[in-house]
């Protein structure tokens, strides 16, 4: 198989001072990791201009911290500038669920993985549009919380109960856009195989509805992340997770909300929509797989593929339809097992 190589592995390669003329020719190269490789060549090769995205903040504590830690090193760590990063990220984020309209009133919430078993979280009753870092709360998994003035939000247990289930999730969004909410109220995942961002960057899974905030949901939900990192949460919302950072797993709720939103402006147009064929998806799930992506049909043979038989809005898939084996009545068969079960009644009787 042709070794994928994405933007995150370019990025390493730079940093570790290799030279990105050596790379395997035979490798597929991502979109974003040929930009990359576009970028260093037209800079004459070299590193300049091309920076990991977390050189320019401050390092995470040397130690890492969990619930055990003593207070004083968590109170440190809250106050440290590492941590002010990222409850400024935080506060980005909401601005932009928000600004976005993903959430309303005092909905939706974020956490972000800062130690073993110790996370950051929003708070509760607060608009993710109008959050200040100070309003962030340093909770363990449990969610006993340590610092912050403000109280966390009950929510938040959903989110630990992911990171729990996920030790790659270090970051999690939850908030109710309105297209993949109506998704989430019909209780449906989206169709496949329209959408390349889709694809590769969101594994869609729908979770029933329980109240939200308590363990059952939480459990229900974190029981599909083996296999989806965005979970449509029946009558409620959606959660994302991702192993990456707090933006990629905001950057899926765009990508699903935005998705949604084409799906259903795409079901009125009054022609079948068009559809990749299981070929072209194969291609977009190897990319996934590279970019340590859950899906659950990593694996699976193309034939398998593109086959969602859950909603079709006047979209016909790629794939011919599974030939059913012929079933149904059948006048001379129906005889024969007649004649038979008569004759075997005559012999009993
Ligand atoms: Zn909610």
């Amino acid at each position: 198989m042709k070794p994928v190589i994405s933007a995150k592995d370019v990025e390493e390669l730079l940093h570790n001072g290799g030279d990105l003329e050596n790379l395997p020719s035979e490798a597929i190269l991502t979109p974003s990791a040929r930009d990359l490789l576009r970028d260093w060549r037209n800079k004459g090769g070299k590193q300049r201009g091309i920076t990991r995205a977390d050189s320019t903040v401050s390092a995470p504590p040397a130690k890492t911290l969990s619930s055990k830690s003593p207070r004083s090193e968590l109170d440190a760590f809250f106050n440290s500038a590492y941590c002010r990063h990222l409850q400024e990220q935080i506060c980005d984020i909401g601005r932009r669920l928000w600004q976005r309209a993903y959430v309303d009133g005092n909905g939706g919430n974020i956490a972000i993985r800062v130690g073993e078993d110790i996370a950051l979280c929003t708070p509760t009753l607060v608009s993710k549009g109008f959050m200040k870092p100070e309003d962030m709360c340093l909770v363990d998994f449990e969610g006993n919380q340590f610092c912050g003035a403000k109280n966390r939000t009950s929510e938040i247990l959903m989110h630990l109960q992911i990171m729990k289930r996920q030790p790659r999730a270090v970051a999690t969004v939850h908030c109710h856009p309105p297209y993949s909410t109506g998704f989430a109220v019909a209780g449906i995942a989206p169709p496949t195989c329209m959408i390349p961002e889709y694809e590769v960057f969101d594994s869609v899974g729908v979770a029933p509805y329980r109240t939200p905030g308590t363990p059952e949901m939480g459990k229900l939900v974190a029981d599909l992340t083996d296999k989806h990192n965005t979970i449509l949460m029946a009558n409620h919302g959606v959660v994302s997770w991702s192993h990456n950072n707090l933006e990629d797993a905001y950057f899926k709720m765009e990508i699903l909300e935005a998705y949604c939103r084409t799906i259903l402006v795409a079901s009125q147009l009054g022609v079948p929509a068009k559809t990749m064929t299981p070929t072209q998806l194969q291609d977009l799930l190897k990319i996934k797989q590279s970019l340590g992506i859950p899906d659950p049909r990593h694996g699976l043979r193309e034939c398998e593929l593109c086959d969602n038989e859950e909603w079709r809005p006047g979209v016909t898939c790629a794939m011919a339809p599974k030939s059913e084996p012929a079933v149904g009545f059948d006048p001379e068969a129906e005889a024969a097992v007649q004649t038979i079960t008569d004759q075997i009644m005559a012999k009993l009787a």
